[in-house]
This record gives structure tokens, sequence and C-alpha cells, in this order.
């Protein structure tokens, strides 16, 4: 019996040392909008803190040159010194000189991020408003290690002040037991702001929306509601329990992250309008499923992006939030950019494309979404139109995504193959990893549709003379 204790008793206090050793403590004080302090405790196994890098013109090192006053300390509030610093082009890098596994860390963040231009956009960094300000974790916490399983923030702010995350708590103002990539991978709003519950299919969102956005809820909301609740259908359940969604006005633009997405959207918030802010809206909330639930383990852009532009645009037929006309001219304007980016930009393969994401935008959202297409009326005609390409993704979901597996490109070819029940291959080789160039109608028949073509000018239409199943396949692929 002693011996029992004993032995739980040293299993308990290894359980504790290494909870303690992971363990990295965030203390965030806002005064206001421009003056952000972080103090935090954590451990290093190599004396580097980090800091993911989005360099941009006027800053090589990113977010990492906003950081000012940063002070180390050891265990007794020693000084430690920064012996040298690096860029190794994903991440900026302080390296400490100090033998000591235990640190604390003090610094503030300049908040000009939104005086800079990004690659992507502030609304994946930061930037401010009238009410606080947004920013994407991880570039407001320095970190020790990438994979910390068990990280803690506490949120002092100014009195009508409170935070908006995807995270939950108990204790207002302060979180535990995040990992690594929820305190970095998230986005944050921090103000006076209003934020909004509202519970969709199996999940609760919550919404902040910009001050000069709070008129068009309603619109906004109306939109968002079923096409949600087709997409958690679709992949046959929701990721996780609570979502966070930013919007502001701005020209249209959105960043997906762990369990929230940022976005802008024009003003007129109207039916017109909806083409591209409703649009881009279900793209990214199409990504908290394909992109953040199910995770490529290679770069996989093409298949990110092209199929969740597709199936965005196919459910957005299926709800009946757009009309035909503009279901029709979304996958005319995926021809345009395939075909543009192939007579203009370099000759490389669509998987080769995601290489370089920034650089090679329209053939991997242009031919990315049309690929798809392709790849949806060879399974629907295979299977007599019972199954789709979005069979694919519930399964990669339901199989991969939710049992923690990460996909590659060979996942993609034999879920698609197992699904149409026929060698689909020859497709992934053309026009994925070869460079073949794409005659979009000798697919298409099959799917009861036409794309008539001069050089970029492109329209769609159901192919006459077509037989039943090919038009019915048409049919559903324009909502129909
Ligand atoms: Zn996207």
């Amino acid at each position: 019996m002693k011996t029992i204790v004993k032995q739980m008793l040293l299993l308990l206090l290894f359980g504790v040392y290494q909870l303690a050793f992971s363990q990295s403590d965030y203390q965030v004080t806002v005064t206001d909008k421009d003056n952000i302090e972080v103090k935090a405790t954590m451990f290093t196994r190599d004396n580097q803190i980090h800091l993911p890098i989005m360099a941009t013109e006027g800053l090589s090192d990113g977010p990492a040159e906003l950081i000012r006053n940063l002070r180390v300390t050891d265990a007794n509030g020693k000084p430690i010194s920064i012996s040298g610093t690096k860029n190794n082009g994903n991440y900026f890098s302080w390296q400490l000189d100090t033998s000591n596994a235990k640190i604390s860390i003090h610094y503030e963040i300049e908040m000009l991020h939104d005086q800079y231009n990004w690659p992507f956009g502030v609304e994946e960094i930061s930037y401010r408003t009238s009410e606080g300000f947004m920013i994407i974790g991880r570039y407001l916490f320095i970190v020790s290690e990438w994979d910390d399983k068990n990280c803690s923030v506490s949120f002092n702010l100014p009195g009508s002040w409170q935070i908006s995350s995807p995270w939950n708590t108990s204790t207002p103002g302060r979180y535990e037991g995040l990992s690594g990539l929820e305190l970095r991978d998230n986005v944050l709003f921090i103000g006076n702001h209003q934020e909004e519950k509202v519970v969709i299919g199996d999940t609760e969102l919550k919404l902040v929306l910009g001050p000069s956005l709070q008129e068009d809820k309603s619109k906004i909301l109306e939109y968002l509601e079923p096409n949600m609740k087709a997409i958690g259908s679709l992949f046959g359940s929701a990721p996780r329990g609570s979502y966070l969604v930013v919007i502001q006005e701005g020209e249209v633009a959105g960043g997906a992250f762990n369990q929230s997405y940022s976005m802008m959207i024009e003003k007129p918030v109207n039916t017109a309008s909806s083409a591209l802010w409703g649009h881009g809206m279900i793209h990214e909330t199409f990504h908290l499923w394909n992109g953040r639930g199910l995770v490529p383990s290679e770069q996989m852009e093409w298949f990110k992006e092209g199929l969740t532009e597709y199936m965005s645009i196919r459910i957005q037929a299926a709800t009946g939030s757009q009309p035909r006309k503009i279901i029709e001219k979304k996958i005319e304007t995926a021809y345009r950019r395939y075909f543009l980016s192939t007579m203009m930009g370099p000759p490389i393969s669509l998987q080769e494309a995601g290489n370089n994401k920034n650089q090679n935008r329209m053939k991997i959202y242009g031919l990315g979404t049309f690929i798809a297409l392709v790849l949806d009326v060879e399974i629907r005609h295979a299977t007599a139109n019972k199954k789709g390409i979005e069979e694919v993704l519930r399964l990669m979901y339901q199989e991969m995504a939710l049992q923690g597996k990460g996909y590659n490109l060979n996942d993609v070819i034999s879920y698609t193959n197992r699904v149409a029940g026929t060698d689909l291959t020859h497709l992934f080789n053309s026009y994925v990893t070869g460079t073949d160039v794409l005659k979009p109608n000798k697919y298409l028949a099959k799917g009861g549709l036409v794309l008539n073509t001069f050089y970029d000018d492109a329209y769609l239409s159901l192919l006459e003379g077509a037989d039943e199943l090919a038009l019915n396949i048409g049919r559903h692929i324009l909502g129909e």
C-alpha cells in the first residue's frame, strides 16, 4: 500500500513538473489602443524566444520590428542580455545570454501595423478602429516554443473594455489551458465594442461588427445562417463549439484562423454587393472546416483554396443566396483567372503554384476552382449523380480531420477514386502536378454544361441536347 502511495505521489509530482515546464503565462495590459504592454513567464529549451514573420516593405523583420523595450530576466529578477537576433524567413528569434530555463519577459508593442501594406492585408495582422484594436495572437505573444500545450493569459483592460476571442472561460479576462496553436492562431478584438452571440446549428458564433456595419447586422446574419448550416451538414459535423468572426468596413478581404476569421467588407451591404461580401464570408466560413479542421501535412494550397472557393459557390447556389447568373459568372471568372494566369504567369503546375501563394493567387484560385468543378462533374457522372466532390470532403473530414490526421495529395486522389468508383488519377497528373492545357468542354459536357470561350472571355450555360443525366448534373451544380 505504502509503495503504491509513493508511486502515485511520484507520478503526481512528475505530472506537476511537466505541467510547470510547459507553462507559459502572459499578462497583457492595455491602457488604450496605442499602448499595449506584455509580461510573461515561460521556459526556454534553447535560450531563444520567437515571433512569426510576415515581412513587408519597410519592415523586413515583420511585426518583430514593432516590439519595443524587450527586457528579459531570470527567475530571481536578474537581467538577461540578448546576445543576438535572427530572421529565418518564417520567424524572428532573439537569442538569450542565459543558461536558465525559466525566464520572464516584458515588452511593449508599437501599434503601427495598420500603417504598412501587408501581402495579405491588415485583417490578417492588426489594425485599430475607433473602438479598439484587432490583433492576431501570433503578433501579440512572443513564444519560447511552438507546441506549448499549456498557455494562460490575463488581460488588464480599461474599465469599459472587453476582449472578444474564440476561447472559453468562466473568469472574464483570464484564459487557461490554451495550446500554442489556440493562443497564436486566432483573431482577438479588444476594445469598447459590442459582441453578439448567435447560435447556428451546433455552433456558437461570437460576432464583432465594426461601428459602421452595425446597421447591416441583420443582413449579414441572414446571409451567414443558412450557408453556415449547409456547410456543417456537408461535412457531417461542426469542428468546434465556438467561433469568433470579426468584420470591419474596408476593401473586401479575409483570413481564416484556428477558431476565428477576420474580414473586411465594403459598403453598401446589399443584395447586389453580396456577390462579394456574402461570398467572401462563406469562403472564410468554409475554411473553418477546410483549412483549419482539415489540415494538410504538405503544401496543398490549391486544394485549400480551390475546393473552398468551388464549394462556396455551390453552397450559395444550393441555398439560393445567389441567383444563377452570379453562380455562372463566378465559374466563368474562375476560368478567366486560370486562362490569364496560364498566359501571363510562369509555366508551373497548380501544385507548385502553392509554393508562392501571394505571387500565384490567380492560378491557385482560378485553376483550383475549375479543377474542383471538373472533379465534381466526373464523380457525378461516374455515380449517376448520386455523389460529388462534397462526398470526398466529408469523408476526408470525418476519417482524417476528426482523427487528427493531416492529408496530402495522395489522400485526395485516393478519396476521389474511392467516391467516384473509378480511377481519376489522370486528371491530377494532367492539371494538378502536370501543366497540360485544360480544355473545359472535354469534361463539362458530361455535366450538361458548356463554356463558350474566346481567350479570357467565357460564358457558361447548360448544354443543349445533352442527355438527362448530364443535364441533371448541370442543373444541380447551378443550384436548380
Ligand atoms: Zn481562402
